[in-house]
């Protein structure tokens, strides 16, 4: 109901304000014709967007009998290989037939094309290869050797590059690491190790596309860090491995690595030094695992009463070490506060949601946006985000629209639909501050809750967090550390 009202007061506007307009409109293909009035941005004729695909966990294991040809194939024969897969994924976690086949890509990308032919950039929030990688490979391939998995991963990694620049050859393609993206498992990345640089040398041209300056050739194989400043204009987008400040390294147990200590002093004094250095800059960080609380554990917590906040108080945890976490926290209020960080882009949870970063005196600074993600595997349908941005001046971004797959949780119903839109909060720029007011409004507004709610699981049918839970992702948003939390959730209604 709400769409079609607004495209047609968009159009009565057109008709009133003149032929001018209207033979703008005219002009445009239909792709973008559909799209604008999908996007209710009707404040300027062409808006700069940009795409941003995050936790795509590509699982070309999926249809097993295929293993054995892309094993012995080219990466560029994969795409021929893999038409043979049929199925668009489950919300099942168990191997190999989990996380997202071929078809939930391809059709990922082809609906991106669709509603957004020539976006300026694209940004993908890590998590590029499907979860327990190598032990699926190990075990459907039969191969144990280091360098059979090792190019294989290689290959894998390539080829979601490839397709992406193959549907949008005009944009730079801007990465980021997850903590699956290595070769020794899961939160297992070496530093200046074989996975980095096998990276750098499949995507160092994704990167470094038209005018695009970055540093990803020289920095990326050391930590997984680089700067990219966009062209002509004072834009810079920082990519940030963010998985040595994990919690959760050396987790499982490596392949053929051993497992140094995390360099997440290094990483941080790189990020410290590349903000020094960004002076009269507007800059995004991108990054995969954001700081703040691990919803993934604190969402299984019972519904919210006095009796929950003893349980709430040993459950929730952060995603980081508590030093990384505030320290990072520390660093983007101060650059926030500086007008130097306009925004920051993550993913990990899988959720749709934001989180805000205050200053010492609670002052809002930052926020931090987490971009759903494409493998359905956290129970949530797969999703895509189209971003607006100010481009020419401020840098800020101005809108978020969301659409999201019906196909998993509706068998058979592929396609694609448009979910939500960033102005429907009421607010015409993501900021601190707008998102300081978006959080007040969730916690006092009903609708406004559950359409945040719904969000978060990118339009799930299948209610999974109940109205008395609601309260342990509220605090999430606001709360950077386990005490704040516990604070947030205990003393509240
Ligand atoms: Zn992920």
């Amino acid at each position: 109901m709400y769409q079609p009202n607004r495209s047609l007061l968009f159009i009565l506007i057109l008709i009133i304000f003149g032929s001018f307009a209207c033979a703008f409109v005219l002009q445009k293909d239909s792709s973008e014709q559909s799209q604008r009035s999908n996007a209710h941005i009707t404040n300027t004729p062409n808006p700069n967007q940009f795409i941003s695909i995050s936790d795509i966990h590509f699982n070309p294991f999926f249809d097993t009998s295929l293993v054995k040809q892309l094993i012995a194939a080219d990466m560029l024969q994969w795409e021929g290989i893999l038409q043979a897969t049929t199925g668009f994924g489950t919300f099942n976690r168990h191997a190999p037939s989990f996380d997202s086949p071929y078809p939930l890509f391809k059709s990922a990308l082809v609906e991106l094309k669709k509603l957004k032919p020539n976006p300026d950039f694209i940004t993908i929030s890590g998590d590029f290869l499907c979860h327990d990688f190598q032990s699926t490979f190990q075990s459907i391939s039969g191969l144990k050797d280091q360098q059979s998995l090792y190019d294989f991963s290689s290959k894998t990694i390539a080829f979601i590059g490839h397709m992406i620049h193959k549907t949008f050859p005009k944009a730079p393609i801007f990465p980021t690491l997850g903590n699956n993206d290595a070769f020794c498992g899961d939160y297992n990345l070496q530093a200046n190790g074989p996975f980095l640089d096998s990276m750098t040398h499949s995507w160092s041209k994704y990167v470094n596309h038209g005018k695009v300056k970055s540093t990803f050739t020289t920095d990326f194989p050391t930590y997984g860090n680089y700067i990219a400043d966009l062209p002509g204009t004072n834009n810079r987008i920082i990519g940030l491995n963010t998985i040595f400040f994990s919690s959760s390294i050396g987790w499982h147990s490596p392949y053929f690595c051993t497992v140094a200590k995390a360099p997440a002093d290094e990483v941080l004094s790189w990020l410290g030094k590349a903000l020094r250095n960004s002076k009269g800059k507007n800059v995004w960080l991108l990054y995969h695992i954001p700081p703040g609380i691990n919803t993934f554990n604190s969402d299984q917590i019972p519904a919210h009463s006095p009796d929950s906040c003893s349980v709430v108080k040993g459950v929730a945890s952060l995603f980081m070490t508590s030093d990384a976490n505030n320290r990072l926290v520390d660093t983007i209020a101060k650059y926030g506060a500086a007008n130097i960080i306009k925004a920051n882009l993550a993913g990990h949870s899988h959720m749709n949601e934001f989180r805000i970063i205050y200053d010492d005196q609670n002052i809002p600074q930052s926020f931090i946006h987490i971009s759903p993600s494409i493998s359905p595997i956290n129970s949530n349908n797969p999703a895509v985000a189209i971003y607006t941005y100010d481009k020419n001046s401020t840098f800020q971004i101005t809108n978020t629209e969301t659409w999201y797959f019906q196909g998993v949780q509706n068998p058979g119903h592929n396609v694609w639909v448009k979910e939500f839109d960033f102005s429907q909060y009421g607010v015409s720029a993501m900021t601190a501050g707008s998102m300081q007011k978006i959080y007040e409004k969730i916690q006092s507004d009903y609708s406004t809750r559950q359409l945040y709610m719904n969000n978060y699981y990118s339009s799930r049918n299948t209610r999974l967090i109940q109205e008395n839970q609601e309260r342990a992702l509220e605090c999430a948003i606001s709360q950077m550390t386990v005490h704040g939390y516990d604070d947030c959730y205990c003393n509240s209604k």
